[in-house]
């Protein structure tokens, strides 16, 4: 029987690093991956930048040597001081190339069919009595009988002492029959409808700790509205989600000056010029030449560069009368214009990514997903009508996975709550420090979050399964209450958990 020291389930944003830090240990270490490729939503959901999570975090080996590998590739650029501006087309090969200097085992396609559970073997004072243990788990693979039948870890069940759930929605925790959290079992529920009340009625000292970011800005947060969860007595306990694209042959050149212009007040719009060519890439606040747009397009200079638009109210977004027409006119339906965020692309001078759109309240994942896309071509002819430089511009990729922001959570074996998270509450074994914001989206108006936190920390016991001893999760399916989890989903802290837990795990 094969035997691994940690087997890790789900290759993305938490997965790697949690390998790659495992096999840097000198941990013998496997890696499940149900996709072709590593990444997770930075690949497949095409989710890009990684957001910034303040000047304290810890446990960056994993994203530094990731920003490393994918500047040898030209696959990032640090923009507005965030060095997460990553190629999502260049992660895959990165991850390859990390994961092998790791000495970490891959397997691609591939998913946890079966899961042997067994009395905890050596009890632990410090887990508890009465847990269970997983002795091996058994792989499936669609290709077991034909490119991957050599591999005897297919055929049979193969032996672990630590297992790490990185699925993203605790898929091994489900088949360990774990109890989660989700949007019908909130552990916190209570108080986030106080808090969210007391938000409404404006009490000051709510007000202080509990303030929303007056200007939102794409570089610094997914979300952008200044606003209340709080909806007519009801708080609402799940995100939308997206289905995320790019569209290439943009005139970036083109399209910068004219959004800097029409965003005057700048407060949802930014973009700078990069020269790519010959040396670092540098602002154009340096004494880089001046970029043209033939210069752009061979790649000598890059523009770097975010914008954003909600059907929130309480902002004057200069996209709103560009939006308004279009609705009028029928080349938007009004659902479309609920949510659109652009950002460009590290490597891919002439294309941006678009953050939308959100599918509101879809009936199953099929309708979802097909939903999506008939919402990306209207948008995308939207651009094409409406923003300069997008003339001839293109759809040129749609993410193979629906962006889900929460969904299942482990209980664990510490709930960690937005109480936590707002005090800043401090703990022996922390595996985030992260200042990101509790970023809740609603598919409402007026109902979005964008709070700013001052440093909180995760304790490593919010990845512990409370029932399986050898079970550990990582990523946005933490135990955490839904607000907490607002604010943690977001990849620098994922890497962070994944690595964070992994140095934790090689002590015991
Ligand atoms: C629309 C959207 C926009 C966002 N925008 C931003 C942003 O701009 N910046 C930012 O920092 N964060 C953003 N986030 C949040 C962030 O990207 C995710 O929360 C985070 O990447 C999740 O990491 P994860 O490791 O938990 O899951 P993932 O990265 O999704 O990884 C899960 C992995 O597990 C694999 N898997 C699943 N089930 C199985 C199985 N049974 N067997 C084997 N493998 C399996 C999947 O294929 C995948 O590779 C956004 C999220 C969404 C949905």
């Amino acid at each position: 029987m094969a035997k691994y020291d940690i087997i890790i389930v789900g290759g993305g944003t938490a997965g790697c690093a949690a390998a790659y830090t495992a096999g840097k240990s000198g941990l013998k270490t496997l890696l499940i991956e149900k996709k072709i490729h590593l990444g997770g939503a930075i690949t497949s959901g095409l989710v890009v930048p990684a957001m910034k999570a303040g000047d304290n975090q810890i446990n960056t080996d994993f994203f530094n040597a990731l920003v490393a590998e994918l500047k040898k590739l030209g696959g990032q650029i640090t923009y507005q001081g965030n060095d997460g501006w990553f190629n999502p087309e260049l992660t895959k090969i990165a991850l390859d190339n990390l994961m092998q200097d790791a000495g970490v085992e891959v397997v691609f396609g591939a998913t946890v069919e079966e899961v042997n559970l067994s009395p905890s073997p050596q009890p632990s004072p410090q887990r508890g009595e009465g847990m269970k243990h997983i002795s091996s788990l058994k792989i499936l693979s669609p290709y077991n009988c034909s490119l991957q039948n050599c591999r005897n870890i297919l055929s049979e069940p193969i032996e672990t002492r630590y297992v790490i759930d990185t699925t993203g929605d605790c898929e091994i925790g489900k088949l360990c029959g774990c109890e989660f959290w989700d949007c019908h079992s909130e552990p916190n529920r209570k108080q986030i409808l106080r808090y969210a009340q007391n938000d409404v009625k404006g009490e000051e000292s709510n007000i202080n700790q509990y303030s929303h970011s007056p200007h939102p800005s794409p570089s610094r947060g997914e979300g952008a509205a200044p606003t209340h969860l709080f909806l007519g007595g009801e708080v609402a306990l799940s995100q939308p989600v997206s289905l995320r694209f790019i569209m290439s042959n943009i005139d970036l050149k083109a399209f910068s000056e004219w959004i800097l212009e029409l965003d005057k007040d700048r407060s949802v719009t930014t973009a700078e010029y990069y020269l790519t060519r010959g040396c670092n890439a540098h602002s154009s606040q340096t004494t880089a030449p001046s970029p043209t747009e033939k210069s752009c397009r061979r790649g000598e200079h890059e523009i770097h560069l975010s914008t954003a638009y909600t059907w929130d109210s309480g902002k004057n977004w200069a996209l709103k009368p560009l939006f308004d027409d279009a609705v009028e006119k029928g080349i938007l339906k009004d659902a479309d214009r609920n949510y659109f965020q652009i950002f460009t692309v590290a490597g891919m001078p002439d294309a941006v990514a678009f953050n939308c759109p959100r599918i509101l309240e879809p009936e199953s994942l099929t309708d979802a997903v097909q939903q999506g896309r008939q919402s990306i071509l209207r948008i995308s002819d939207f651009c094409k009508k409406y923003l300069k430089g997008f003339e001839n511009a293109y759809i040129s990729n749609i993410a193979d996975e629906l962006g889900v922001r929460v969904s299942n959570r482990i209980k664990g074996k510490y709930v960690y709550t937005v109480d936590d998270l707002k005090s800043g509450k401090k703990f022996e074994n922390p595996v985030v420090i992260s200042n990101y914001p509790v970023d809740v989206h609603s598919a409402k108006k007026d109902a979005s979050t964008l709070e700013k936190v001052q440093d909180y920390q995760l304790p490593v016991e919010s990845l512990m399964s409370a029932d399986i001893e050898n079970l550990f999760v990582a990523g946005r399916c933490l135990s955490a209450d839904f607000m907490a989890q607002g604010a943690l989903r977001v990849q620098p802290n994922c890497f962070a958990m994944g690595e964070g837990l992994v140095k934790y795990i090689r002590q015991l």
